[in-house]
Parts: structure tokens; C-alpha cells; sequence
């Protein structure tokens, strides 16, 4: 006998002390008690390869040694002061984040979630032009504060009843009936519209520049740097939020690098702590002086997460996890690509690197959300750990750490065939 609660009486728990929003997946969810590099275990001793990395967060692998004992090593010598004292991993983090950021963007505050970075990023944008207003993409997810859940696109991920009315929706570059190029064609072009009547009012458009929790949605290389042009004309900046895309996942360090921009302010978040709470909001001198107002984050910055984040970085770089990301990429989306060949439900394959998502939709056109369902549960209990997201939930998402192994990536496509096999 083990000491471990077990599902059924962590799902009790849960009902009696969290509250109902909190959900989880699988029909019969393990209980995860451990994790090592690409793995997960659960309270019976299975071992699970993770494939959705926590969303996104464990780029490094989970517990990965060289992080660990960067961690808590200075969790033994100083674990917190805030910011008013000086310390030292803060500002080499901010150093050594500078020397990967795209183009000119050098200046970061810390903070310790993605929805507290894009808060920070959307008030930055407020501050330098003088403008309230923001422009938003349909299925977008920026985050669980007022401005940000105000900002998110995806209606799953607005709970609140009265949000703010300083933000205009646009369509994504994507539409199931439409080509890819069409598509973002005509969310530039409702963009313009959206500026012609009111571009003066607007501090800045918030994107993903590739939509995770959308549903993997990847705009064509072009888009973004039409769309900036379009945002410079008008004095709007572009606030990239690269929470989910950023350090490696996408096979470049940040996502936007894909598409030759650099954008007015970046945010990061989730794999820069590797499972530390750490976030940030980044910009460029010029953005940067104008946020001359006092403000601090308690625990943002703090010596162990900031420690920590700078293992991270130095552990992708020393490793080659960007190119890992893209090599492991290729070969995923071929062989899913190939799995669409075989089997009609899959309807698209579509993301960069090790961020794929196959939509899936029934022989009527409708999302197949209970499929995506069946097809998570059993590969789980086949040992395999996917995602799912999406407008729709009918996405199911391949966001491994980038640790994993080319026999990883053979292993998810043989048992996503064995699932398919016996669906269809
Ligand atoms: N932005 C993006 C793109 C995200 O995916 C998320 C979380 N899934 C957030 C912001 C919010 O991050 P957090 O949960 O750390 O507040």
C-alpha cells in the first residue's frame, strides 16, 4: 500500500476545498506523484511521457538535475529580499535575457505569471502612448486579470460577466473554410477597418503569434510583419505575448522570430521558470524609459526564481534545444501528416517545432470533441500524455519538453495510429 491520496479522494478534496472551475482531464485521471526529464509517474508506479510538458512549461524536462541544483542552491544561500535591496540574479537575468530577445528589446520586468506579464505589458502600452484602448484576436488567451481576461478571445477563458469595453475583437488568421493566406488576409483587413474608425484611441494589439490554447492556430509567415506596418503607421504598438511560444518551443528561440519582426513589447512566462514561477514583460529603451512611475512586484525578480531561469536559459543553449524543437518538429508533423493521409478525421496538422496540433472533426464537418476525448484517454492508458485545445476542445496538442528523443516522437505517432485504428 502506497501513502498516496489517490484520485478518487483528491477529486473529494477538490470538490470540498477548491472551487467547481477547477477541472482536469481524462474520465479516470492518474494521480502524477513524480517526474524525470520527459516523464511523469503516477501513485501507482506508471510511467507516463509527457507530451504537453504542463503546457508549455517544462521546456527543460521535469526535475532536470542541472536546474534543480541551480534552484536550490540559491535557495540555500538567499531565497528572498525584494526589490529594494539589490541583488544579483535579477539583473544577470535581465542581462542574459537581453542578449536572446529579438532585435532591440532589452528591458525586462519580472513578475511571476503570464497573466500578471501581459497586465504589465498592456499597462506599459497605456503609459507610453497615452492611448486605452486595445485591439485583440479572436481565440486569443492573454491571462486571469481583469485587462487580460478582457483581451482573451477564447470564450471558455472569460468568466468574468462585465469585462471592459476598451477592447475590439478581430478575426485570427484562421477559418476552416478558408485558405490560410485568405484567412489572415482578411484579419489584417478587419484590423484596418477596426483602426479607421478609431486608431487614435489604440495603445496596441495584443497576439500569440502562435494561438496555443486556440488551438495551435499558425498565421503565415507574412502576417506579422504586414501587421506591423499597418500598427507603425498609426502609432499602435504590437505587444507580442510569447507566454506559451517562447525558449525553443516553436524551434526559435521566441516564435516572432519565424516571422522576421520585432515586435514594441514581448512577454514570457511558464518555460523561462521551467515550473518556477517567473514571468516577464520586455521592451525597448525607448518604451522602457517612459515607465518612470514607482512600481515593484513583491516576489517578481526573486533570487531563486531568477536563478533558476538563468539555468534554464544557460540548459537550452548549452544543449541545442532549439534545434532539438525543430529537427524532433519536422519529423512529428510528417508523420502526422501522414497519419492525416490515412485517417479523414484528422482535418488539419498545423504549428512550428514542437508545437503541433491536429484538428479533428467528424465526417459532417462538426468538431469531434468526443473523439479528442477518447483518443486522449486511451493514449494515457497506453502511457502517453497529450493535449487538447482549441475554440471547439477538438485539438488535440503535441507541446512535449524539448528534451524528448526521436524514439519518443516514433512511440506517440505508433500509439496515435493504434488510437485512430480503432476509432475510425
Ligand atoms: N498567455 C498565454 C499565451 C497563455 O497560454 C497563458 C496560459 N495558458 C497565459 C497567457 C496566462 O498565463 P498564466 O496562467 O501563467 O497566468
Amino acid at each position: 500500500m502506497s501513502n498516496y491520496l489517490g484520485p478518487e479522494k483528491i477529486i473529494q478534496k477538490k470538490k470540498d476545498f477548491l472551487f467547481p472551475c477547477s477541472q482536469h482531464f481524462y474520465k479516470k485521471p492518474p494521480q502524477i506523484v513524480g517526474g524525470k526529464m520527459q516523464y511523469l509517474f503516477d501513485s501507482q508506479g506508471i510511467k507516463y511521457l509527457d507530451f504537453f510538458a504542463g503546457v508549455s512549461v517544462v521546456n527543460c524536462g521535469h526535475c532536470n538535475p542541472d536546474i534543480l541544483c541551480a534552484s536550490i542552491e540559491q535557495m540555500k544561500t538567499l531565497d528572498h529580499t525584494s526589490t529594494i535591496y539589490l541583488t544579483e540574479p535579477m539583473v544577470n537575468l535581465a542581462e542574459k535575457l537581453a542578449s536572446v530577445l529579438p532585435g532591440d528589446i532589452k528591458h525586462s520586468f519580472f513578475c511571476c505569471s503570464g497573466s500578471e506579464a501581459n497586465e504589465g505589458a498592456l499597462l506599459l502600452a497605456r503609459i507610453y502612448t497615452g492611448r486605452n484602448e486595445f485591439i485583440s484576436l479572436n481565440n486569443s488567451l492573454h491571462g486571469r486579470t481583469y485587462l487580460t481576461m478582457s483581451v482573451t478571445g477564447l470564450p471558455m477563458w472569460r468568466a468574468d460577466p462585465i469585462l471592459s469595453d476598451c477592447v475590439t475583437f478581430v478575426p485570427n488568421a484562421y477559418n476552416k473554410d478558408k485558405t490560410l493566406d485568405e484567412a489572415a488576409t482578411e484579419s489584417l483587413k478587419a484590423i484596418e477597418v477596426v483602426i479607421a474608425s478609431k486608431g487614435d484611441k489604440i495603445a496596441a494589439l495584443i497576439a500569440e503569434p502562435v494561438q496555443g490554447n486556440g488551438g495551435i492556430i499558425t498565421p503565415p509567415l507574412w502576417y506579422f510583419k504586414k501587421l506591423k506596418t499597418i500598427l507603425e503607421k498609426n502609432g499602435i504598438l504590437l505587444i507580442i505575448d510569447e507566454v506559451q511560444t517562447g525558449f525553443g518551443r516553436t524551434g526559435k528561440m521566441f516564435a516572432i522570430e519565424h516571422y522576421d519582426v520585432v515586435p514594441d513589447i514581448i512577454t514570457v512566462a511558464k518555460a523561462l521558470g521551467n515550473g518556477m514561477p517567473i514571468s516577464a514583460f520586455c521592451t525597448n529603451d525607448k518604451i522602457a524609459a517612459s515607465f518612470t512611475s514607482a512600481s515593484a512586484s513583491t516576489l517578481g525578480g526573486n533570487p531563486v526564481t531568477a536563478s533558476t531561469a538563468i539555468a534554464v536559459l544557460d540548459y537550452i543553449k548549452e544543449n541545442n534545444l532549439c534545434s532539438n524543437a525543430q529537427i524532433l518538429g519536422i519529423k512529428l508533423k510528417k508523420g502526422l501528416l501522414e497519419l492525416k493521409e490515412k485517417y479523414p478525421i484528422i482535418y488539419d496538422v498545423r504549428g512550428i517545432g514542437l508545437m503541433l496540433g491536429i484538428e479533428l472533426l467528424k465526417e459532417n464537418g462538426e468538431p469531434a470533441l468526443e473523439e479528442a476525448d477518447l483518443i486522449l484517454e486511451f493514449l494515457k492508458n497506453e502511457g502517453i500524455l497529450l493535449g487538447k485545445n482549441g475554440l471547439d476542445r477538438n485539438v488535440l496538442a503535441f507541446q512535449p519538453p524539448l528534451i524528448i528523443k526521436e524514439s519518443d516522437v516514433h512511440l506517440v505517432l505508433e500509439k496515435l495510429n493504434l488510437a485512430l485504428s480503432k476509432l475510425c
